[in-house]
């Protein structure tokens, strides 16, 4: 059997996963979350169906996997949405955070097994900074914050560039940058810890600093290793993370010495491309700016959308278009027809049940598919595989070579596959009676003129995955 290999961007080389566990079966993995100061957009969906991919093969390998995937939920973008808004933090990025999930749950991506807030790892973050700053790398600048001193890091045999490289001949000492996101050709010194400024509202903790916030990046090494302690197997996020924010993570996690001899913060790194849209960057301005909500509102599944986002290699810049969603779909139908009439074959009885009650999977299938995958999750060349085991299924149904026991083992291989693919059945169209009884009485709501309850049920047919909308012949749902 092949063994798994990734891209580590860390090494540049493609290189066989051994995680640090003895036992070579636990697996710790961490992806940078959302920044839940607005809906999250297909690009940051598809950099999260990649982590999912990467969790679920995993699985499919054998591997134990703790999956952690953070929510920033205090920085710069969000500070100033708080403030335009003059609402709370918390109510502020709570219904973002909300939302986040609920399209997680869309696009059938299992649910971390930590999904760690910034806000709650305040105090491990200060003892972070403290341990940086009793090595002399964090220093206290003029305006109270405090920062991450590159010379100093450097100083102490470490190396900053490690994802990136850097040019420090036009770097200038001491020269300090405060904002979360820069290029890199701002090369500085960056904020750990930012003192209180009156724009900051009443978003502010105590430290031993004055009041403040911490910087980004520092929450992201503070989460990461206090969930998977101080260096773990596998690191991911979109490739515009790789610089500042994974080589600041890198430099604050090993800055602060914690790692045992000789082990890095992180072995692997793996970084998604980006996805396009009709083939220029995603912008509202240029009406090419979608939500997972908004494909929704268009008619489209969220299976469509996975399978979609799932469709390249993860290292391929991706080129998103509405024809390919409805691509999506004809892909999605071919393999949908060759189950159904696999089913119908496996529920007809037959003589041969008795006589062979093993169920062996197809062997090839899966095996084609795992050396597909094993080659740095080449999902792609995976596709490839279940499309020729869609059209040998269909030929030999058709040809009536397929016993029912044949057809189950059939089955039994493509639930192995699915395992990793994630795909979620078909919705109907119709909806359920329990769907169509609360339409009803929120009909009933409104007639009565209770329209907090309308508005509450409203609510629950959208958690449900349902919209409702009022028409001249009376409210009609559809799908979200
Ligand atoms: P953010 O919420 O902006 O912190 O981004 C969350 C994740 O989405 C990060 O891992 C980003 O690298 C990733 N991301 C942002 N834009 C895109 C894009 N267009 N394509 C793929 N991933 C993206
Ligand atoms: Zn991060």
């Amino acid at each position: 059997m092949s063994k798994l290999r990734l891209f580590n961007s860390l090494s540049r080389v493609v290189q066989d996963f051994e995680p640090f566990d003895p036992t070579g079966r636990k697996v710790g993995m961490y992806c940078c979350g959302p920044t839940v100061y607005d809906f999250g957009h297909i690009g940051n969906f598809r950099t999260f169906a990649f982590s999912d991919l990467t969790r679920r093969y995993l699985e499919f390998r054998g591997y134990e996997v703790t999956h952690v995937m953070n929510v920033t939920d205090v920085e710069d973008k969000i500070i100033r949405r708080v403030r335009e808004t003059g609402k709370t933090l918390q109510e502020y990025t709570g219904n973002y955070k909300s939302a986040f999930l609920e399209d997680l749950r869309t696009l059938n991506c299992s649910s971390p097994h930590h999904l760690p807030h910034a806000t709650d790892y305040i105090p491990a973050i200060i003892d972070l900074i403290q341990k940086l700053e009793s090595r002399g790398i964090a220093y206290r600048a003029p305006d109270g914050s405090v920062y991450f001193s590159i010379q100093n890091y450097r100083g102490c045999g470490c190396r900053y560039g490690q994802l990136v490289n850097l040019n420090f001949d036009e770097m200038r000492v001491g020269e300090r940058i405060s904002s979360d996101e820069y290029a890199k050709e701002s090369l500085a010194d960056f904020a750990l810890w930012k003192a209180r400024i009156p724009e900051d509202g009443a978003v502010f903790w105590d430290s031993p600093w004055g009041q403040g916030r911490p910087g980004w990046h520092i929450e992201c090494s503070a989460m990461s290793m206090s969930i998977l302690g101080p260096s773990f197997d596998l690191h991911l996020g979109g490739e515009d993370l790789a610089f500042p924010h994974h080589e600041d993570e890198i430099a604050q996690s090993e800055g602060a010495g914690l790692q045992p001899p000789g082990r890095p913060f992180v072995k692997y790194w793996l970084h998604g491309a980006h996805l396009l849209v009709e083939g220029k960057k995603m912008a509202k301005s240029l009406g090419n700016f979608y939500t997972v909500r908004d494909l929704l509102d268009q008619g489209f599944q969220g299976r469509e959308i996975r399978y979609l986002l799932l469709s390249a290699h993860y290292r391929e810049t991706f080129n998103f278009t509405l024809e390919g969603l409805e691509a999506a779909r004809q892909a999605l139908s071919r393999i949908d027809e060759c189950l159904e009439k696999l089913r119908e074959l496996a529920t007809q009885s037959s003589s041969e049940e008795n006589a062979a009650p093993s169920l062996a999977a197809s062997p090839s299938f899966v095996d084609a598919f795992t050396a597909a995958m094993d080659n740095d999750l080449n999902v792609a060349a995976g596709w490839a595989v279940v499309f020729d085991w869609v059209r040998e299924t269909n030929r030999a149904i058709a040809s009536l070579e397929l016993s029912p026991m044949a057809a189950k083992a059939r089955l039994h291989s493509w639930d192995q596959i699915n395992s990793v693919l994630g795909l979620s059945a078909k919705l109907s169209d119709q909806a359920p009676p329990e769907v169509l009884a609360l339409v009803e009485a929120r009909t009933v709501a409104k007639r009565s003129r209770d329209f907090t309850r309308a508005d509450a049920i409203r609510a629950e047919l959208n958690h449900l995955g349902w919209l409702i909308e009022d028409t001249a012949k009376g409210p009609k749902v559809k799908r979200r």
